[in-house]
């Protein structure tokens, strides 16, 4: 979809009364009751480091084997069902506007101990994606979340701090090696200063194999950030790596 047919899709959803942003429903601001009575919420408790429901061990099997490379990782829901369906319509129907309601789920999990050990984070950075895939979309999903996150918590937003410099294929259908190498050395830090000595939070719509995840916080460790957390609405995992699921 083209910046222009996001930009009529906005118009037309503005003319309109709100939505639903997964079943749309017309009438409901965010979620309807339906669909909010059936958000695949993570329960606790949770691997320590990524966030996958486990119980009763610290750390999952794939933590322990290969912990991904933030510090802890966390997802407030499951990416299926209603959730599933709202990221669908918000990324690929290019509806910037559900964006809001997504990032309440977001919000509602930073109030949760779901995310205690993320609340070290000092400043919010929204995984970037390459300007020729936002020029594509019309709008970067994560720099609206993040927006809409950082207005409700108050943590600061730093926008323009992480950049993409490599455009490749989307990880959308690959395997676990092949997402790594897709985006390696694909982030670049454009302003070191902003996150020197400092603990970010990465903020997203979906993590599965933590690849992209991964490569954003090395780049960022780099460049001088003392820690790095992760944050997103849903968590798909893939197949091999589903244990908690
Ligand atoms: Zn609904
Ligand atoms: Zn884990």
């Amino acid at each position: 979809m083209s910046w222009w047919q996001t930009l009529c899709q906005e118009l037309l959803d503005m003319l309109y009364p709100p939505r639903c942003a997964s079943c749309a429903l017309v009438g409901w601001e965010g979620w309807c009751k339906e669909c909010a009575d059936h958000i695949p919420y993570i329960p606790l408790p949770v691997c320590a480091r990524c966030g996958t429901p486990i119980d009763p061990q610290r750390f999952c099997p794939f933590c322990l084997a290969q912990p991904p490379v933030p510090e802890a990782v966390r997802a407030v829901a499951r990416y299926r069902g209603v959730v599933r369906a709202a990221i669908h319509r918000f990324k690929y129907e290019a509806r910037p506007s559900l964006a809001p309601a997504l990032a309440q789920l977001l919000v509602q999990g930073w109030q949760t101990p779901l995310t205690e050990p993320l609340h070290a984070a000092e400043a919010v950075l929204p995984l970037p994606i390459h300007s020729r895939r936002e020029r594509e979309r019309g709008f970067n999903q994560s720099l609206l979340l993040a927006r809409e996150f950082c207005r409700n918590t108050g943590l600061p937003l730093l926008g323009n701090v992480l950049e993409r410099v490599a455009y490749r294929q989307p990880q959308v259908g690959l395997g676990e090696s092949e997402r790594r190498d897709n985006v390696r050395d694909a982030f670049r830090v454009v302003q070191p200063q902003a996150i020197a000595g400092k603990s970010v939070l990465l903020l997203d719509d979906v993590w599965t194999t933590g690849s992209t995840l991964n490569e954003a916080t090395r780049a960022l460790l780099a460049a001088g950030a003392r820690r790095v957390f992760a944050y997103t609405v849903a968590h798909e995992p893939l197949q091999t790596s589903a244990s908690g699921y």
